[in-house]
């Protein structure tokens, strides 16, 4: 049996992390869940998982969240600071990293600080901190496991080689809900039209990431990390249809790719059971209709968000906090009305240009270059030369 905590169990990876221990729950036991704001809807998973601690980390709502109604095992504590314990707490093997935002890192960090196996979503612990978890993984034996379907994928493919036969990787982008759409169209994107993804379910930041094609920017440099590659060794490509999660090229050319249908409970349970496979609750591939894989490069020029993502993988340093804090910045001013779409990957790059750049930074350095990074973001305003 092996003993999982969820960070975030109450957003889209949280609750898909859910569905896969109640469909392995002979394997898989909940020890421990955290969620932000939605505490009635962690009150109801505790009724059904009985786990030893439900965390809600927003401390203001202590006054109005209702004891009663956790289940009466279940221990609720309030606070980042029982994140933090819950993450590295003796009776947790397993910790699925599902907070949004580098708000996601304190629990990463901690989890990692103390050996554990890691099924990492939580992508923005590896654009802000990289090297640096990865040094403390390395000493505290922690394993990261990918929970990102292209990461997966990719860590699935690799173990029909070894590592230094893999000539390089090419991550799989959707294009998201505007792969052909003109520039005068994106001038005039609303949120409403970025939100509606075609082929992924997801939490709102992220549909906004695959969007502008932050997220695969963001997927290119936690590429580099986990599978400690090149970035020379990483390629984008689109493929609308969101089958083949990811492909790696070995050196004798060989192409080995993941296909399953667009559903984050395969790559979920993957990290949960690796390295064992078992039946369970993701939808399989129909191989008796007819279908076709589409693949084509990404238009760099009107989605140029990608570029940053490669940029910020070559440059390294204090440049992924930079870029990371200003991107969640821009995203959240997108939703509220108070950017146009195509000003969100305008603001990173202005932003990453102006940050005085570290090459070697601490986590303290870290934490405030997020803090400019999202103070400058916050007050920024397109020339108008856009
Ligand atoms: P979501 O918005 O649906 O859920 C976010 C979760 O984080 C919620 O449980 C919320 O309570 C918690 N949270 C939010 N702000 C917090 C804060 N300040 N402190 C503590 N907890 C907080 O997000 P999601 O789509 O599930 O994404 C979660 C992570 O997984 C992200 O890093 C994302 O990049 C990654 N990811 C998601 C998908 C997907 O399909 N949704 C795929 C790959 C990777
Ligand atoms: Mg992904």
């Amino acid at each position: 049996m092996k003993r999982v905590a969820v960070l975030g169990s109450t957003g889209s990876i949280g609750t898909s992390s859910l569905e896969v221990l109640s469909a392995l729950s002979d394997r898989l036991t909940l020890v421990g869940a955290t969620a932000h704001s939605r505490w009635q809807q962690l009150a109801e998973q505790t009724q059904q998982f009985a786990p030893r601690v439900a965390v809600v980390s927003d401390e203001s709502l202590q006054g109005e969240v209702e004891a009663a109604s956790f289940h009466s095992e279940t221990q609720l504590k309030f606070g980042r600071d029982a994140i933090t314990e819950l993450a590295s707490a003796e009776d947790v093997d397993i910790v699925v990293t599902a907070i949004v935002g580098a708000a996601g890192l304190q629990g990463t960090w901690a989890a990692v600080e103390a050996g554990k196996t890691i099924g990492l979503a939580n992508k923005e612990t590896l654009i802000v901190a990289g090297p640096l978890i990865c040094d403390l993984a390395k000493k505290t034996g922690s394993q990261f496991l990918p929970v990102d379907s292209e990461h997966s994928a990719i860590f699935q493919a690799m173990q029909s080689g070894k590592t230094a036969e893999v000539k390089r990787i090419i991550l799989t982008a959707s294009g998201g809900p505007f792969r052909g759409w003109s520039r005068e169209q994106l001038d005039s994107a609303t949120p409403e039209d970025a939100l509606r993804h075609p082929t992924w379910d997801m939490g709102p930041k992220i549909t906004i990431d695959s969007a502008t094609l932050m997220n695969k920017a963001l997927e290119v440099i936690e590429a580099k990390w986990l599978f400690d590659l090149n970035v020379s060794q990483i390629e984008v490509v689109v493929h609308p249809q969101s089958l083949v999660h990811s492909i790696v090229e070995f050196s004798d050319g060989s192409c080995l790719a993941q296909l399953s249908p667009p559903d984050m409970k395969l790559p979920i349970q993957y990290a949960l059971t690796w390295p064992d496979r078992f039946d369970g609750p993701s939808p399989k591939m129909d191989w008796t209709s007819t279908w076709s894989l589409d693949f084509a490069p990404p238009d760099r020029d009107l989605f140029p968000a990608l570029d940053l993502g490669f940029e910020v993988a070559r440059r390294g340093g204090s440049c992924g906090a930079v870029l990371n804090a200003a991107n969640e910045v821009a995203v959240s001013r997108f939703l509220g009305g108070d950017l146009k779409f195509r000003e969100i990957p305008q603001a990173c790059r202005e932003i990453l240009d102006a940050h005085n750049f570290d090459p070697d930074p601490t986590l303290t350095d870290l934490n405030r270059l997020d803090q400019w990074a999202r103070e400058e973001t916050s007050r920024w305003t397109s020339s108008p030369s856009i």
